[in-house]
């Protein structure tokens, strides 16, 4: 057997695999299933990198907490409305970091506060 006679073995095996139907391509649920796979991977290494971590270096964003420090001495400043965001600026009273924590509105419900009567 040469080389040349393996290769062309394989070649008529992988083609005829292909007639067959043996070699198909994912089906969407596969696919989603191995993205959650992933995805399920990421938030585990995310997590145990984080776990069990104390002060600087500060690992990951929490509201009330100054994400250079670790502090929740903040101080804060103004709040800004843009379209769909809220803005709350801060200054952190120990390491003197300054910025905003970003929040996301989400219409729930409109509350009658007087009823009017129609004229
Ligand atoms: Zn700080």
């Amino acid at each position: 057997m040469s080389l040349e006679n393996d290769t062309t073995e394989i070649r008529r095996l992988i083609e005829a695999g292909h007639k067959k139907g043996l070699f198909k391509p994912a089906t969407p649920e596969q696919l989603t299933a191995r993205e959650d796979e992933q995805s399920a991977e990421i938030r585990a290494k995310v997590a145990a990198y984080t776990q069990g971590r104390e002060g600087p270096p500060w690992v990951g964003h929490e509201p009330g907490i100054c994400p250079v420090c670790g502090s929740d001495n903040l101080e804060w400043g103004d709040d800004e409305k843009e379209g769909e965001h809220l803005f709350y600026e801060f200054t952190c009273g120990d390491c003197n970091s300054s910025g905003s924590e970003l929040y996301r509105m989400e219409y729930i419900d409109t509350e009658v506060k007087a009823e009017g009567i129609n004229p």
